[in-house]
């Protein structure tokens, strides 16, 4: 079965057609600037790299050159765009209705309209992928597989925030977790290379977005990124935990709006607002290496809060068995992942520094005695949603 796997933004698009169950990408690439002058397209297929600009009125026409780059020319990997069997979406949201992923029907439309108030930016994105596929393929099964979903085996001891209780019921405020196809894809990888379904796993995304999530037998009992995916971890932009309070302290100081300090908190945050270099970590480590405090204390409060949630979310499982790190920084950063690791020594992890010079792979990187085990499992979200797809249409 071919699968078209899309994840859509407010301005851009990222595909990838692959072959289920065999997984393999056929061609995959990314849409830019959708709706703004000056489309970007970048499709690789066939070992081949192709750019191109291209003006885009809507996610409809982007879809339509994807479809054709697909099909036609020395891109083609599909003599035409009836081979396509089944499309798979990303949602960001799927609240507290969606507990899996579900094929696209006019009540499942509906349920995602629903969400939009939880992530006013991303579900709307996510829906125009959705509704101009309807529109391009009306015959062929469309799926969503939500970032959330996964995370809502959570119980209410571990989803609820203190504050009064009306607002839950209300408003739906609640921790519902992101990052969840990544969490369960990592999870299961590692509970499949050791053979062990029963297994106590933190598992480490760590990326320009990160999370931490606490798995315990194939559950989340918990994670760190809540109502929004602003909580938990200090991010590339975002602020993760703090104090409440700051905001309306800084929003009087600066007379901001609360919109002026979600921008803040969500953009000029994180490790871009600690280091006033750059919200790449690659940028951090270059700072370091020259000595600059700032760079220096950006690196160090990052390591810290991932540290501090190992600490939390061990107590909370009564225990680890496996700690897993994913995405970004730590599939490719060896510095970052012995920075993490000497400070887990008092969960008798040792690094095996012979190991850890490698970017991207899949690797323990614990020594043979470490009670816990440590490995680095390379994250494939795209593989998640392919997968639940040919899952439910086959
Ligand atoms: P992701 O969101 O998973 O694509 O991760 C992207 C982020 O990973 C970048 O913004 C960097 O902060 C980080 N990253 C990627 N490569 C490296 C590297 N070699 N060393 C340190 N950080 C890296």
């Amino acid at each position: 079965m071919k699968v078209l796997v899309l994840n859509s933004g407010s301005s851009s698009l990222k595909y990838q057609l692959l072959t289920m169950p065999e997984a393999a990408v056929l061609a995959d690439g990314l849409v830019d600037r959708i709706g703004i002058e000056g489309g970007n397209f970048s499709h690789k297929a066939n070992g081949e790299k192709t750019k191109f600009k291209k003006e885009l009125a809507d996610h409809k026409e982007a879809l339509n050159t994807v479809l054709e780059l697909l099909t036609t020319g020395e891109t083609a990997v599909v003599s035409n765009i009836e081979e396509i069997d089944a499309i798979g979406h990303r949602v960001v949201h799927g609240g507290e209705k969606f507990t899996s992923s579900v094929i696209v029907t006019p009540e499942v439309i509906k349920g995602i309209e629903e969400c939009t108030e939880l992530a006013p930016l991303h579900n709307p994105a996510n829906m125009q992928g959705i509704l101009a596929m309807q529109e391009i393929m009306p015959t062929k099964p469309q799926v969503v597989v939500f970032d959330t979903a996964f995370h809502q085996t959570m119980k209410p001891e571990n989803f609820l925030y203190a504050v009064p209780y009306s607002w839950y019921e209300k408003y739906g405020v609640r921790r519902y977790g992101f990052h969840g196809t990544s969490h369960k894809f990592v999870s299961e990888r590692a509970a499949e290379l050791l053979e062990n379904k029963e297994l106590r796993i933190i598992n480490c995304h760590v990326g320009n977005g990160a999370s931490v999530a606490a798995i315990n037998a194939g559950q989340v009992v918990e994670t760190s990124m809540g109502f929004t995916p602003l909580e938990g971890l200090v991010m590339g932009t975002r602020a993760g935990d703090m104090d409440p309070a700051i905001v309306s302290f800084v929003q009087k100081k600066e007379n901001l709006s609360a919109d002026d300090m979600d921008t803040i908190l969500n953009k000029k945050s994180g490790v871009l607002g600690l280091s006033e270099i750059s919200s790449d970590m690659r940028d951090i480590e270059e700072g370091m290496e020259k000595w600059d405090e700032k760079a220096t204390n950006a690196m160090n409060v990052y390591i810290n809060r991932i540290v501090k949630y190992i600490g939390s979310y061990t107590a909370l499982m009564g225990g680890v068995d496996v700690i897993t790190l994913t995405a970004g920084a730590l599939e490719n950063s060896g510095v970052m992942r012995k920075l993490i690791l000497d400070k887990l020594g008092f969960l008798g992890i040792e690094l095996n520094e012979s190991v850890n010079d490698f970017r991207g792979e899949e690797r323990v990187i614990s020594t043979e005695n470490s009670p816990v085990k440590v490995m680095v499992i390379p994250t494939n979200e795209e593989f998640v949603i392919a997968n639940d797809t040919f899952n439910l249409v086959k």
